[in-house]
């Protein structure tokens, strides 16, 4: 008995512990993970699970609030810090690169975040990444368009494979905010690039989902190399970066492709691949080369299922780390060395190429090997088109790729920008993007070069809540422009009007705000559109009486004007038209200064009034 009872007892002890262990171990799945990939948590319970691993990780994770949206939902960052350093400025003094991750911009394709709970638990619970801190700072928006995200419904994503229940694409006041980096409308937008100032980031990312059309790959992603990158920079992200990621992904087991997927033509794969745009500073991507860092843009393919597209997202986000753990070094001496050209930019030197503003695809072809879908083309009876359908079997083609860019409009910076100081809006976006300027303490009348702007035509629908001189998103740039032309004038300056000198780290930002033809400048969205405006007009009759001495005056405007009547119809039959004819051409027609773009580009600060 004595025996058989502590033989039960000490198979009891023993079991003890197991049974113990059964109940009450944690369960760190994500949200994500427990729902087997049919559901992503919203944000509270996002919050949630952030803030019960920074509880149990104490020391390396931090979340941070940095500004609220429109609907007053709280913005957060999540700071994972292998040694404990939460200050940026003491993160870039030890030589360690600070990583940002932003997901959720659409909010439909939140994939980025469920992938980076998962990271951010295997960096600091199971430490199975843990390795990827030791050079590096992870930072990541675990949802940055908040509003859109908790608009929860079954029919926001018609072209995306689950998961079940998904956010809005725009954000509380239906603006893409993947759209207004350069003009910062949303409080999203003014709240990111505070941020953004604070922990300037060496690297950053923007997670997305793919539209367009069916492939095998599902993870593509690209690193914008474009001219206006520094050269190094561009260097390194097309020999050491882009190529790495894209053979760790696949040897992660996920099928990947380095660069984004548009068809020259929807409805035929078998004609190529087209040129990418380039990326603009109202996008994300565009925004963070002004900043002179390197931003690589993710796309998963929409038609995957949930839980190949966050472990794909996660593998890239993996590779990534791993690539800037091993570059960490030379990556903050590219990110200094493009700072300190940027400051270079007020003071051209001869021989020196003008700064790009856009390019366009260079005319290059590369044949690529392709791994897309067998597909059939026919006659739909709906559209009246020929439609595509795609079938689930591989298509492994070679296929043209438009490759290589050409810089498609330039210019020649000055050494600083005039501001009147009545452009209020204009002066407020570059507060916002933090770019330094000065006010004149006096008036100032002075040599300054200003441009003349004629021809503009603004879109009759409405784009991103405004009528811009922008041809739609990708729209070809000059559609509706017209011209400014360039001319050396002396003008008076109010005081305190905004002197923004170029020779600054931010000077792009400056450079794409303030030329007019820029694509996404202050002109082009709207900011300047008064200057467009005729205030003052002649009444008829007075009219009639300054054509009639003009004419006596003038006998090559006689000319002009009778030569106008025999070739332009609708002119002949228009009396108001024949009647401004004049006034146009007259003093009081050229004091409304139509056109007359407001800022100025100086030469030199010599002899400014400055504070
Ligand atoms: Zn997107």
């Amino acid at each position: 008995m004595r025996v058989r009872i502590s033989v039960l007892l000490t198979l009891v002890l023993l079991a003890l512990p197991f049974a113990n262990r059964a109940q009450t171990a944690p369960d760190w799945r994500t949200p994500a993970e427990a729902s087997d990939y049919r559901a992503t948590p919203d944000y509270a319970e996002t919050l949630a699970y952030l803030e019960r691993i920074a509880a149990a990780a104490p020391g390396k994770v931090r979340i941070e609030d940095f500004g609220k949206t429109g609907e007053g939902r709280i913005l957060k960052i999540v700071i994972v810090s292998g040694d404990g350093v939460f200050d940026p400025a003491a993160i870039h003094a030890s030589g360690r690169i600070i990583l940002l991750v932003q997901n959720a911009i659409h909010a439909g394709e939140m994939d980025g975040k469920d992938s980076c709970l998962a990271l951010l638990r295997d960096m600091v619970i199971t430490k199975n990444q843990a390795a990827l801190l030791d050079h590096a700072v992870f930072v990541f928006i675990p949802v940055y368009n908040i509003d859109g995200h908790e608009r929860r419904s079954a029919f926001n994503r018609i072209n995306q494979n689950g998961p079940e229940i998904a956010g809005w694409r725009a954000n509380g006041t239906n603006l893409n905010l993947n759209r207004d980096y350069m003009k910062a409308d949303a409080p999203e937008t003014r709240a990111f690039l505070r941020m953004f100032h604070r922990w300037l980031p060496d690297f950053f990312v923007d997670d997305h989902v793919t539209d367009g059309m069916d492939y095998q790959y599902d993870v593509t992603f690209g690193i914008a190399d474009t001219p206006d990158v520094a050269p190094a920079t561009a260097a390194w992200i097309r020999d050491a970066v882009t190529p790495e990621i894209d053979r760790r992904l696949n040897a992660s087991g996920h099928l990947s492709f380095p660069a984004f997927i548009y068809l020259v033509d929807d409805t035929d794969p078998a004609k190529g691949l087209s040129f990418d745009g380039g990326a603009t500073p109202r996008l994300a991507d565009g925004f963070v080369i002004l900043e002179n860092r390197p931003a690589l843009l993710v796309e998963l393919h929409m038609l995957k299922d949930y839980k190949t597209r966050v472990t794909g997202n996660y593998e890239l986000l993996r590779a990534l780390l791993e690539v800037l753990n091993r570059d960490a070094a030379r990556l903050i001496a590219l990110n200094h060395q493009a700072d300190a050209d940027a400051a270079k930019l007020g003071a051209p030197v001869a021989g020196q190429n003008p700064f790009p503003l856009a390019v366009d695809w260079g005319g290059q072809i590369t044949q690529v090997a392709f791994k897309g879908y067998q597909f059939t083309r026919s006659t739909s009876e709906i559209s009246g088109a020929i439609r595509i359908a795609y079938r689930h079997e591989p298509w492994n083609m070679t296929i043209p790729m438009q490759t290589g860019a050409r810089v498609t409009l330039s210019v020649t910076p000055p050494a600083a920008y005039i501001i009147p100081p009545q452009w209020t809006g204009v002066i407020d976006v570059l507060s916002a993007h933090d770019v330094a300027f000065r006010r004149t303490t006096a008036p100032w009348t002075g040599k300054v070069e200003r441009y003349h702007c004629s021809g503009m035509q603004w879109t009759a629908s409405p784009f991103e809540g405004r009528h811009p001189i922008i041809a739609g998103d990708w729209g070809t740039l000059n559609a509706h422009f017209g011209q400014c032309a360039l001319s050396q004038e002396t003008v008076s300056f109010p005081s305190g009007s905004v002197v923004v000198p170029l020779n600054q780290r931010l000077s792009k930002v400056a450079i794409h705000w303030l030329e007019p033809e820029a694509p996404d400048s202050a002109l082009r969205w709207g900011f300047f559109d008064t200057i467009f405006e005729q205030k003052e007009y002649g009444e008829s009759y007075v009219l009639e009486k300054l054509a009639r001495e003009m004419l006596d005056k003038d006998p090559a405007l006689k000319s002009e004007f009778e030569h106008r009547l025999e070739t332009d119809a609708n002119f002949a039959a228009n009396p108001r038209a024949r009647l401004e004819f004049f006034y146009e051409r007259s003093p009081w027609g050229r004091e409304n200064r139509i056109g007359d773009y407001p800022v100025g580009r100086l030469l030199s600060l010599d002899g400014l009034p400055l504070n």
